[in-house]
């Protein structure tokens, strides 16, 4: 009997996510709804699939339709309802319909007419690597809407506004159009007499500072604090200090700190600062000394252990003189130094130095070639090949195979040469 029951659909899900039994009513849904969803937004630190599914949940019991599908067939009756691709509403919208507008721990700022929050002004703001590394603080000014002083953002003396005519209020017109025989079609568009406001404000009543448009200009001087060791890309927000508008909650005015290229150091992996140093061949055989300039103006001794080589290119570090963590300055990465060792040019030495030079250095490898040996080889010249060829005919190549990429390709360059080494 219990051999082959079609599994069921799952009915009870969305009532386990929101922790409420199948029989709950709407108002307890919306309290079980507001309680989990506010102590999981990801603005609190919550989890963002949690959050999610919460909404998602939520959307569908609230709506007695749509509960009355899931009920009787499960979830997958739902998706097939709405053409396969389910619920796609952003759950921040339906977190925000609840409470208009992010306002956490606001109690009863819901008298039935949703606020809308105003548009986020978003700025770059670039700054050097010195003012990330010291820290430092910019004033910016700008302009923005505020709520008119005089009439506080009603436009007129006393509140006085009618009814826009051209729309009866709603701020919205419909025309209708006959297209063909007995066809009509519907359109509709903002209201052009009101700009959508759906009032009107007779010109003896217009508010004389801000002439009717509520919001008047303003300047403002910011001080944006950039702290020591803060990122390329982070943000720095002053909440509620964009445009002011009638009946809407005032957006943020947001910094994007946008590191300049520095000429010297480069940042690295968060706390890292890299920088380049030449050494002549000589400092790298026998030793080296130099003043680095840090990014306060601080000169470092930078000087190798004795009998240190230097090879081409080798990393070489500095505790604690890297960038400052952001939030702990004190703490900071490391300083890393890459150096490249300059060799003298072709013929800047005498037979007679090269011997000189030859009687310190390490011994050539020892394997020598036999006359026999010589005499199988073939004669060749070496020429110059610049890096730049290289790399300009690996990137030909590379534009060649995008073009025709399903043709077959014998030439496999991943593949491992063998090479004839002369020892
Ligand atoms: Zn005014
Ligand atoms: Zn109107």
């Amino acid at each position: 009997m219990f051999g082959r029951v079609p599994k069921k659909s799952d009915n009870t899900k969305f009532y386990e996510v929101l922790g409420v039994p199948k029989s709950a009513s709407q108002d307890e849904l919306k309290k079980a709804y507001k309680k989990a969803a506010i102590k999981n937004h990801p603005d609190k630190g919550g989890d963002p699939e949690k959050f999610k599914e919460l909404a998602h949940a939520y959307e569908v019991l609230s709506d007695p339709e749509k509960r009355e599908i899931y009920d009787q067939y499960g979830e997958d009756a739902l998706k097939e309802g709405m053409g396969g691709g389910g619920s796609s509403h952003n759950p921040f919208d339906i977190f925000e319909s609840f409470f208009g507008g992010g306002a956490f721990g606001g109690g009863g700022s819901s008298r039935g007419r949703r606020q809308k929050r105003g548009e986020d002004v978003v700025h770059a703001l670039k700054v050097s690597l010195e003012e990330l590394y010291n820290g430092t603080t910019k004033k910016l000014s700008l302009s923005r809407n505020a709520i008119c002083s005089k009439c506080k953002g009603k436009g007129s003396k006393s509140g006085a506004s009618s009814r826009c005519y051209g729309c009866q209020g709603t701020g919205m017109k419909i025309t209708t159009r006959q297209i063909g025989l007995g066809m009509i079609q519907q359109m509709q568009h903002v209201c052009p007499e009101c700009r959508g406001s759906g009032e009107m404000i007779s010109d003896r009543d217009r508010c004389p500072q801000c002439k009717g448009n509520k919001v008047t200009q303003e300047k403002k001087v910011l001080e944006v604090h950039i702290e020591k060791g803060m990122r390329d890309g982070q943000k720095i927000t002053f909440e509620g200090q964009a445009d002011e508008a009638p009946d809407t909650i005032t957006g943020d005015i947001v910094f994007v700190l946008e590191q300049k290229k520095h000429p010297k150091f480069d940042r690295r992996f968060g706390d890292e600062l890299y920088v380049d140093h030449k050494l002549s061949l000589t400092e790298a055989l026998c030793g080296f000394q130099f003043a680095l300039t840090h990014l306060d103006g601080r000169q470092l001794l930078i000087k190798s252990n004795p009998g240190e080589v230097v090879k081409p290119g080798q990393y070489k570090a500095i505790n604690d003189e890297g960038m400052p963590h952001h939030q702990r300055p004190f703490m900071k990465g490391k300083l890393v130094i890459q150096f490249h060792v300059i060799f003298p040019e072709s013929g800047v030495f005498s037979p007679e130095q090269c011997r000189k030079i030859e009687s310190v250095l390490p011994m050539r490898p020892s394997k020598h070639l036999t006359d026999m040996e010589l005499d199988d080889c073939e004669e060749t010249t070496l020429h110059d090949v610049s890096a730049e060829e290289v790399k300009r005919r690996k990137e030909q190549r590379q534009h060649r195979h995008r073009e025709a990429y399903d043709e077959d390709d014998d030439d496999n360059e991943s593949a491992p040469r063998v090479q004839c080494a002369q020892q």
